[in-house]
């Protein structure tokens, strides 16, 4: 599987990068919160022909000939997103997550109208209304942060949603490892009479298979990305019930507002990924990667780290370094070294620059993937601890042993030639 010999033939160095980042995958712990291995099939589907193919428009109502097979693979994602988080509407589309959001904002609002999103500091995302995104320059932004237990305040939030008067609040979060309550979200939105954006891009596996309560019911609108915890390809999309008329709006919105051609190969991609995650296995998995970062919090916090919150809910944890005094990016660095990958992150109330940081966020959904269980968590968490907490030479090299012990007893790839 994997051959890549014919593109070795033709371009030697584009096939050398991408052998070196199978070799890095293969032997490292990915723990990046945020990413995920997607599966052969997943990967087949990407690397097709529709990846020649324009299909401006819709499934039937396309800018151009030769779109029957695309409006196919098409309807095959749609029904298939539909069924696995129970909505009406869905919008197949969107590149990525960033997209996903701005359409939203795109087909609801106009400039200068106010979002309340969650602080990027409180772990919020950057197209929630950051100054540095768009969402931020063309929208007034009010923020909600969490409090200071690092749980989300829905008393707070709506004390600053009537001060704000929201035309759209933002939940969802990038760095936030307790469950979301939507219910509430929309009991806040409805207060102010503000649609509500759901934006699961991290949960949306564990929204799929039921490990986590499902926004649809509750929000005006829900977004995703395909490729965290829904372990399918790099990608976006858009949910709705039909009860909110906002359908039409939202499509005109990613085409022709924002998008030209769709990424055809990405959409078959994607509908290959729903089709897995409608299979019972898909529920196994997720719960998995939670009872993995479950295991993986309390192992740290035994042996004296202090994970934010004192666990998770999700398939995510934010290590709080500052008790340690090694910072994020120091933390980052030292643990690549180690061959675990992960993120420096911000703590709420963290007083260090963004590209220090007093954290790191640790996710278990691409080690789930790989096959590791929680027998197995007791062992990362020991060998986080050698590099973080003693930090000698000797302890760094003794968990750089640990983690080569667990990535060839979890080969990823084992077929690349
Ligand atoms: C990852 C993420 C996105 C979007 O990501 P892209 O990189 O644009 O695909 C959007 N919202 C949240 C909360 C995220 O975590």
């Amino acid at each position: 599987m994997y051959s890549y010999s014919k593109l070795a033939a033709a371009d030697p160095e584009v096939a050398a990068a991408i052998k070196g980042e199978v070799d890095r995958e293969n032997s490292h712990l990915e723990m990046i919160a945020s990413e995920n291995f997607v599966s052969e099939a997943v990967m087949s589907a990407l690397g097709s022909q529709f990846t020649n193919k324009y299909a401006e428009g819709y499934p039937g109502d396309r800018y151009y000939g030769g779109c029957q097979y695309a409006d196919i693979v098409e309807n095959l994602a749609r029904d298939r997103a539909k069924e696995l988080f129970g909505c009406e509407y869905v919008n197949v589309q969107p590149h990525a997550g960033s997209q996903a959001n701005t359409a939203v904002q795109f087909a609801l609002l106009k400039p200068g109208d106010t979002i309340l999103g969650m602080s990027l500091d409180a772990g919020g995302h950057l197209s929630h209304g950051c100054v540095a995104n768009i969402s931020g320059r063309y929208f007034n932004v009010a923020n909600y942060g969490v409090n200071e237990d690092g749980y989300i305040d829905y008393d707070e939030i709506l004390k600053i949603a009537k001060e704000a008067r929201p035309k759209l609040i933002i939940c969802g979060a990038s760095a936030y490892p307790r469950k979301i309550d939507f219910k509430k979200f929309r009991e806040i939105a409805d207060e102010v009479d503000a649609f509500l954006l759901a934006d699961i891009a991290h949960i949306s596996g564990l929204v799929a298979a039921g490990c986590h309560m499902s926004p649809i019911p509750y929000a005006h609108v829900t977004t995703s990305t395909t490729h965290k915890t829904l372990r399918g390809p790099r990608g976006g999309m858009i949910m709705s019930t039909n009860d909110f008329a906002v359908d039409h709006k939202i499509d005109k919105a990613i085409f022709p507002g924002l998008q030209g051609g769709p990424l055809m190969h990405v959409i078959a991609a994607k509908a290959v990924c729903y089709g897995e995650a409608l299979k019972p296995e898909f529920k196994v998995y997720a719960q998995n990667i939670i009872d993995n970062a479950q295991a993986l919090s309390g192992n740290l916090m035994d042996r004296g780290i202090k994970v934010f919150t004192g666990g998770t809910d999700n398939h995510l944890m934010l290590v709080d370094l500052r008790p340690l005094g090694i910072s994020g990016k120091e933390a980052e660095d030292k643990l690549d070294e180690a061959g675990i990958t992960c993120n420096k992150n911000a703590i709420p109330n963290d007083t260090s620059s963004r590209s220090v940081t007093g954290g790191i966020r640790l996710g278990t959904a691409a080690l789930t993937t790989r096959g590791l269980g929680t027998a197995d968590m007791e062992t990362i968490a020991e060998a986080i601890k050698l590099v973080i907490v003693d930090r000698t030479t000797e302890a760094k090299n003794e968990a750089k042993r640990m983690v080569t012990e667990l990535t060839e007893r979890y080969p990823l790839y084992e077929n690349v030639e």
